[in-house]
């Protein structure tokens, strides 16, 4: 039955089938259990429903898991509804998380200041379960679509790695990541190598493949939590690296270049055999007075240096300008 009603929900709300999402998450924050148990009834064959009892454990809670609603209470003692939702507001990661004030105050005062506050509705109690359910539903909804456009925005449509938009968001925020915990960063620069000459040879088409092919290759290797990949633009791509170190990182990275070299894309001849990158890169500790921008220079400047002494290869360096070279 319950399988059922979700199934027949997803048609008519998402007009997709659920699965490829999972069940969305909902946390409900209300002092009363019995009240909080009866919202969560009626929502829990749909959602996955978390309940808490305390604006702290709820602004904790929101912190920790990615939920799609909050569904919070205005009176509770210590911390009351108005003022968590203004903390939710406050925090960067929960800023796009809709919140749904559920209150017996039931007057125009407060239900203007919940929706200035940045509450998307407002319940009043006694309230409808019916009624409830339907608001719930066209706001995950709304959600859903927001959080979808919000990463096609930041995707690259030809490769489907980070988009330039994304690095300038994620490299200010590693950058000081790096500065608060100590440790080495490392940003890399990659460019395919004679690739107008590919272009020229294969057209544009089969150039987008290659760009395709490169972006997959370099993705895989730099996949986890502190790595970081985006394309920069054109056939440039940039790594940024978090607390992997200047030895670790400079070999990474020429196993990412020899991988490319492996793929064996063949090229105009006259150039080279395969396509292949070229890669600059430089390991720093940052500092809170050190400059993200000169840094990036100098990894473009090891790139240029890479492209000098030949191409397909890696040239590494640091703060202090010792360059590595890969290939003397
Ligand atoms: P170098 O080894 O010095 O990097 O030579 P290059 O020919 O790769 O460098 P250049 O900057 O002269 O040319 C880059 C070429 O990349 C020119 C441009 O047409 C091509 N390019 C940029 N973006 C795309 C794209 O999205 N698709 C395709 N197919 N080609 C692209
Ligand atoms: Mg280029
Ligand atoms: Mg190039």
């Amino acid at each position: 039955m319950a399988a059922f009603r979700r199934d027949e929900r997803d048609r008519l709300c998402f007009g997709h089938d659920r699965k490829e999402y999972g069940m969305e998450k909902i946390l409900i924050i209300d002092d009363s259990p019995v009240q909080a148990n009866f919202l969560s009834s009626i929502l829990v064959p749909d959602y996955e429903v978390t309940v808490v009892n305390t604006a702290k454990e709820g602004l904790e809670q929101a912190k920790a898991v990615d939920y799609s609603l909050i569904l919070l209470d205005v009176i509770m003692p210590g911390m009351d509804g108005f003022q968590l939702l203004k903390m939710l507001q406050e925090e960067v990661v929960l800023r796009h998380t809709p919140v749904i004030l559920i209150t017996s105050l039931n007057d125009i005062q407060h239900e203007e200041q919940g929706l200035t506050l940045g509450a998307v509705d407002y319940i009043t109690k006694p309230f409808h379960p019916a009624i409830v359910r339907a608001r719930v539903n066209t706001h995950i909804k709304l959600h859903l679509y927001r959080s979808q456009i919000e990463r096609e925005a930041t995707v690259d449509q030809l490769t489907g790695v980070p988009n330039r938009r994304r690095y300038d968001e994620v490299s200010v925020q590693r950058w000081q990541e790096a500065i608060r915990l100590g440790v080495p960063f490392s940003i890399c620069m990659f460019d395919i190598d004679k690739f107008k000459v590919y272009n020229d040879t294969f057209g544009h088409p089969a150039g987008d493949k290659v760009i395709k092919a490169v972006a997959e290759t370099a993705a895989v290797m730099l996949r986890r939590g502190t790595d970081f990949f985006a394309r920069y633009g054109g056939e440039e791509f940039v790594a940024l690296i978090l607390g992997g170190g200047s030895d670790n990182d400079f070999s990474h990275l020429r196993k990412i270049r020899q991988a490319v070299e492996d793929l064996h894309i063949p090229h105009n001849p006259e150039v080279s055999q395969w396509v292949t990158v070229s890669i600059g890169g430089i390991t720093v500790l940052p500092k809170a007075e050190s400059s993200f921008d000169t840094y990036l220079k100098m990894a473009d400047a090891m790139l240029y240096d890479a492209k000098r002494f030949g191409r397909n290869q890696v040239v590494w360096t640091n703060e202090r300008m010792e360059q590595r070279l890969e290939k003397k």
